[in-house]
């Protein structure tokens, strides 16, 4: 992922360079015109012929020329002001001026060297169409060229982004998977002289952050050969037909430095369904056909493996996962509890930890979080720590870090109202007294009325393992949770606010997923409705999207009815928890059971 978009940068430069030039074009313009338009307006000062006559009557003083222009300044006897006069042709009036010198006339002739500015702005002048067409050449051709677009680390040469499996952690069945085609990749006649087909294309699937970039690398660092990588987005231009000269030249690279490895990020945003749709859906449907050429156009003797990355393998054109392209698929998962903990100790090897750092601690509390994160949480430990001017990083520096990722910074700068702050603690309180009440759900960690991030306070629950499936009663019980909040201002204060709005659209998405993917509703039982093929949702008949909405609103409804009547039925803990929040603006899980004796 750190290489990403890398040339967005330089085809910005371009735009800049380019509209600074036309700017200057124009200004160029613009100024010569006045300046052309001045001369003219002074020009009536003075015609030719009057100039002729004045000087055969001896009325005039000075003469004032420059080489190279024809304008010239006249001075009469008997006026104040200079005259601009327009000469036909300066080398026989010099001539003239110089016989009536001779003949006695007496007047002053200077000749000044040439206006360098005037004659460099002319030239510019005349060059300006030109150079124009230029740089547009120059523009349309840096956009084109992919000498400098696909990025080629070459592991012999490039130690910084040497990365091997052992800079992998976790994702042990991955790796597994994956190391045949590095022994493929080292020795490539091994496999053909037994006859074996290895894998053109491998899909890796997973959030963002798991890792398959990383993972992608790794493969390329372990076998010695060169990794070139491209982001899906990248091939989306604004030019017709530049996608997919992008993906040929692509792969036209990568057959010249094979063996190596292609690894395309984000192949979604080409791969996704191909459409009858015209403009940017075409565009994008020209490069999906390119990519599938490619594909099927080299041998597997040509050792070049593409690994592509995507959140989702399901909008995938099918025709790219079909025999001899990306027939492989590998999910990247986000890792689990020991696998949280080798990530933390790879990305902590470089920084300085206090004795009372407990990174098993750290994994049990960060349940769902990608590799990315979790190198993100050991970053923003060191920057808390330094802020605070500690010696090394503490425990407390990292749980704080891990709250920073998750809820987002405390703002205690932030002014807030009294009114506000009731609201907040009756919200929050509402939220942790109503998990007390739900078995499946965790235990309250910390309940706060710190606002941090866009929340205006949170509460935290204790992670405690890692879980693969979610029971019925959980996911219920989860809606129940996510309403108290909403049920405790309504029940307290008599009123609602948006301050629900974020647990709102959790609960409806958890409701909605539990009928449409986990086919928990009773009404429609079993079936997976969340196929883009029309005919699917058609076995359920043509209302099934009412039918739906009647679900997902039954489970919230009765989810709602009961978070209130555990409130009701506990008014007096929520006074006093509330009011205890507004006091000390944070409450312990250890404070917060006392409220329960
Ligand atoms: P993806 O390509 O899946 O979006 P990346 O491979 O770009 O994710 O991961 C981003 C960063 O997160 C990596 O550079 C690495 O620092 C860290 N990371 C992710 N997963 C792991 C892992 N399993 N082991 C070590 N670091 C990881
Ligand atoms: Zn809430």
């Amino acid at each position: 992922m750190e290489n990403k978009k890398p040339n967005k940068k330089s085809d910005k430069i371009y735009y800049i360079i380019f509209t600074i030039v036309v700017l200057i074009c124009a200004a160029v313009i613009f100024g010569i015109t006045m300046m052309n338009k001045g001369e003219e307006k002074e020009n009536l000062d003075l015609a030719y012929t009057e100039l002729i006559k004045s000087i055969n009557n001896k009325s005039v003083e000075k003469i004032e020329m420059t080489v190279g222009s024809t304008s010239v300044k006249v001075k009469l006897k008997d006026e104040d002001t200079e005259k601009e006069v327009i000469v036909p042709n300066t080398q026989a009036f010099i001539e003239l001026v110089q016989d009536e010198v001779k003949n006695g006339n007496e007047i002053e002739l200077i000749q000044n060297p040439e206006n360098v500015i005037l004659k460099i702005s002319e030239m510019l002048l005349s060059f300006l169409p030109t150079l124009m067409i230029v740089v547009l050449f120059i523009l349309i051709f840096k956009m084109q060229g992919l000498g400098e677009k696909g990025k080629v680390y070459d592991a012999e040469s490039n130690k910084d982004t040497n990365v091997t499996f052992k800079d992998v952690a976790g994702l042990d069945e991955e790796k597994n998977e994956l190391i045949e085609i590095v022994d493929f990749l080292k020795q490539p006649k091994k496999f053909q002289e037994m006859g074996a087909k290895i894998p053109k294309g491998i899909l890796l699937c997973g959030k963002p952050g798991t890792g398959k970039t990383l993972i992608a690398k790794a493969i390329a660092g372990e076998a010695g050969v060169p990794f070139i990588s491209m982001s899906g987005s990248e091939f989306i231009e604004m030019f017709a037909g530049l996608g997919a000269s992008r993906v040929r030249k692509l792969f036209e690279k990568a057959k010249k430095i094979s063996p190596c490895i292609i690894f395309i990020d984000e192949i979604d945003a080409i791969g996704s369904r191909r459409t009858n749709a015209t403009g940017a859906e075409s565009e994008n449907n020209q490069t999906l056909n390119q990519l599938l050429v490619e594909m099927d156009g080299f041998e597997s003797n040509e050792t070049v493996i593409v690994l592509a990355a995507t959140n989702r393998p399901e909008m995938l054109d099918k025709a790219l996962l079909r025999p001899g392209r990306f027939d492989r698929q590998i999910t990247v998962a986000t890792p689990d509890a020991k696998g949280r903990e080798e990530i933390l100790k790879i990305h902590g090897a470089n920084k300085k930890f206090a004795n009372d750092i407990n990174l098993k601690d750290i994994a049990n509390d960060t349940a769902g979080f990608t590799g990315a994160e979790l190198a993100n949480v050991l970053n923003e430990a060191a920057i808390i720590a330094t802020i605070k001017r500690h010696k090394e990083i503490r425990m407390n520096d990292l749980e704080d870090a891990v709250k920073k990722v998750t809820v987002g910074l405390e703002k205690h700068s932030r002014v807030i109202s009294d009114k506000d702050k009731r609201l907040t603690a009756y919200h929050e309180a509402g939220h942790a007294i109503v998990s007390k009440f739900l078995p499946t759900q965790m235990e309250v960690k910390e309940v706060s009325i710190i606002p941090r991030g866009l929340a205006g306070g949170y509460t935290m629950y204790k992670t405690n393992e890692d879980k693969y499936y979610i029971s019925k009663t959980e996911m219920e019980e989860k809606l129940i949770a996510l309403l108290g909040g909403r049920a405790a201002e309504k029940i307290a204060l008599n009123d609602i606010s948006t301050g629900a709005s974020n647990d709102i659209e959790v609960a409806t998405e958890i409701a909605r997923d539990m009928v449409t993917v986990y086919g928990m509703s009773d009404k429609i039982g079993p079936i997976c409705l969340t196929s883009k093929e029309p005919y699917e949702n058609r076995i359920l008949g043509e209302n099934i999207d009412d039918v739906i909405g009647a679900e997902v609103k039954n489970l919230i409804d009765k989810a709602y009815k009961h978070a209130q009547e555990i409130i009701i039925g506990n008014m007096d803990i929520l006074h006093s928890v509330a009011t205890r929040l507004l006091e000390k603006e944070i409450i312990s899980a250890e404070e917060f059971n006392t409220f329960f004796n």
